[in-house]
């Protein structure tokens, strides 16, 4: 199977079992993939596959989330998404993905239950409500570090405030330490005004950050940490609140604010990644490609925010080889030349098996 990826030389390579093998090895049955070009897989690096959508909130129990995770994590695979971070969700059972057979679903890592102060997030049972000077303990005594990620949320707004940061900084750089600590990574929900300390603290990933600063964007990058801007997400509450309400327009000056950030990010070399969160299907990730490069990625980085930059993000291989797992998703055109063709998958294959094929 001849492996073509942008801006290298193309090379061949065997399957055998779930895993990638030098080519002389097995390249038996595989399908004839030379005028076509590969990507490691699609990513989601703001999915919550426990969820189906922002408007069943109130519905959701564990027993919903036990449900919807096969038949979401399998939407994923079916659109050629073989890489997902979950960014938590209403209770730990958002870990349950992990358990699922990994032929199935994609590569996962996971947040558990999402974690505020009290009054912090939406309230009514969703997320874990903790108490600031509760928090590092909390994070050292939680088996939700247990899929890689531990969520937290930044900022909420509060009747007649606006929003307000709900950690003080010292506890957001402690509880970053802790989660290091155990081997998890920090990702933080930043609608509004705590990306500035979520960033000086350590905060692995920031979720959203409409309005990171130039020095964020800075730091971030010096650091290696990542931004997840979920333009979608951001589309959809500013038409769900109304662009005129003073909560959208907290999303319209957001959304002007990230056509100055992307361009910058990307000259910066921060990790950009693509995320959906609850406003598109599951699957289709391909949508907040377009919308990145909408609103000032090119083509390429892009591309790279949906797919390359997340596997080495998460120290995966972003190019096919042997021994690693057969990961691998082909398109009929150049994904870093025109980034549509992201929803076009010509050929999926997940641990070597076929998940969708339109090959003869
Ligand atoms: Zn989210």
């Amino acid at each position: 199977m001849l492996i073509r990826m942008p801006g290298r030389e193309p090379y061949e390579i065997g399957v055998s079992g779930s895993f990638f093998v030098e080519p002389d090895e097995s390249t038996v049955g595989l399908p004839d993939t030379s005028d076509l070009w590969a990507l490691p897989g699609l990513a989601d690096c703001h999915a919550h596959v426990s969820m189906m959508s922002l408007n069943e909130f109130d519905a959701i129990t564990d027993e919903s989330m036990r449900r919807a995770i096969p038949t979401n994590t399998w939407a994923h695979l079916d659109h050629g998404v073989l890489l997902i971070l979950d960014k938590g969700g209403k209770s730990d059972t958002t870990l349950v993905t992990l358990d699922h057979d990994a032929d199935k679903r994609p590569y996962a890592e996971t947040a558990g239950s999402m974690i505020s102060t009290p009054g912090g997030y939406y309230g009514n049972g969703f997320g874990t409500e903790v108490e600031p000077d509760a928090l590092v303990e909390h994070i050292r005594t939680k088996a939700a570090t247990r899929g890689g990620w531990v969520k937290l949320v930044g900022d909420w707004p509060r009747r007649g405030q606006g929003p307000v940061n709900n950690w003080p900084f010292d506890v957001l750089a402690e509880a970053v330490k802790a989660a290091h600590d155990a081997d998890a990574r920090v990702a933080i929900h930043s609608m509004a005004y705590s990306s500035a300390d979520a960033v000086a603290a350590g905060v692995d990933s920031i979720e959203h950050g409409p309005f990171l600063s130039e020095d964020d964007l800075t730091a971030l990058a010096a650091r290696g940490g990542a931004w997840v801007p979920t333009i979608v997400n951001m589309l959809f509450l500013r038409d769900m609140l109304g662009a005129d309400s003073s909560g959208g327009r907290m999303f319209v000056d957001g959304l002007e604010r990230m056509r100055e950030n992307l361009p910058l990010a990307e000259s910066l070399g921060v990790t950009v990644l693509a995320g959906t969160d609850m406003a598109v299907p599951h699957g289709e990730v391909a949508t907040e490609a377009m919308r990145l490069r909408e609103y000032g990625l090119s083509d390429a980085a892009a591309t790279a925010a949906t797919s390359t930059a997340a596997y080495d993000y998460v120290g995966r291989s972003a190019q096919p080889e042997a021994g690693a797992e057969a990961d691998v998703v082909f398109f009929r055109e150049n994904p870093f030349e025109r980034v549509e063709i992201l929803a076009e998958p010509a050929f999926i294959m997940r641990r070597g098996k076929i998940v969708r094929t339109t090959l003869d």
